[in-house]
């Protein structure tokens, strides 16, 4: 079966989609395939943190795919992809103020109601493939109640969420992304997602480290400004970003 030109594989349960999806790559598979779980034993989010996927409460996917002339330095700006489709898709759907939290994660009324995790796999000097995995959370309610700061977007909005529905709505704008991203680079995609960035503009907490959020740096980075005046780049793959007070 195929959603929007993309090889769809819906599973009953599985260990991880992202997993699941670079073993498919080892095996050699370089088409668009789009891998669904209705629960993940095993999710996985940066860091090695768990990210936890209850039966039948959230969308958990991978998208795998082989980018075209992306050089290796920049495969992470994939999550930016899929960070501003997913915003949109959902903007639309819901009508509600979904807001992008740098660098990976949706967060509506102050909550994270969806994450994202990149994983390449590089030939040379650019990029061969990349795993890239969404957890939208539907509803909240199999969610472990330490997660004060995790909601799911039905409880926020109200809105019942078809996700065959959502996931090709996704995809449309997700492909339309790729091609501005393989064709003219990061830049036009920071741009996109600047109006849509619950992070630029606001005091945070850079791995505790209060600081001022002032952009959204060239390469995907965050350029940021501590009290006494140091500028710094921060790069996404090392940092928790939150608020001063609560998560955003
Ligand atoms: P960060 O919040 O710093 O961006 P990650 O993107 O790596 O961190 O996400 C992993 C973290 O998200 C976990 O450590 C946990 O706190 C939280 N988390 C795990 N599962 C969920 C979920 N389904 N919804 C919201 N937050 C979650």
């Amino acid at each position: 079966m195929s959603l929007s030109g993309w090889e769809y594989l819906h599973f009953d349960s599985i260990d991880s989609t992202n997993l699941h999806a670079k073993r498919l790559a080892a095996q050699g598979e370089r088409r668009d395939v789009l891998i669904r779980a209705d629960v993940q034993s095993s999710g996985r989010g940066r860091l090695g943190r768990r990210w936890e996927s209850p039966q039948g409460t959230g969308i958990w996917m991978t998208q795998l795919f082989a980018p075209v002339d992306v050089p290796a330095k920049d495969a992470g700006g994939a999550v930016f992809l899929s960070a501003i489709a997913m915003c949109v898709a959902l903007r639309d759907t819901t009508y509600a103020d979904v807001m992008i939290k740098w660098p990976n994660d949706l967060v509506l009324n102050g909550k994270k109601i969806c994450g994202m995790l990149a994983e390449c796999g590089f030939a040379g000097d650019m990029c061969d493939w990349i795993a890239l995995g969404t957890g939208l959370n539907l509803n909240r309610k199999a969610l472990p109640e330490e997660l004060i700061y995790a909601s799911g977007v039905e409880d926020e909005t109200g809105v019942k969420i078809d996700p065959e529905a959502l996931i090709e709505r996704y995809l449309i704008k997700f492909d339309s992304l790729r091609d501005v991203w393989q064709t003219r680079g990061l830049e036009p995609i920071i741009e996109l997602m600047r109006p849509l960035s619950a992070t630029i503009g606001r005091d945070v907490r850079i791995s505790g480290v209060r600081a001022f959020a002032v952009d959204i740096a060239p390469g995907g980075g965050l350029a940021v400004r501590y009290p006494d005046g140091r500028e710094e780049t921060v790069l996404a793959g090392d940092v928790s970003v939150r608020g001063i007070t609560d998560y955003v």
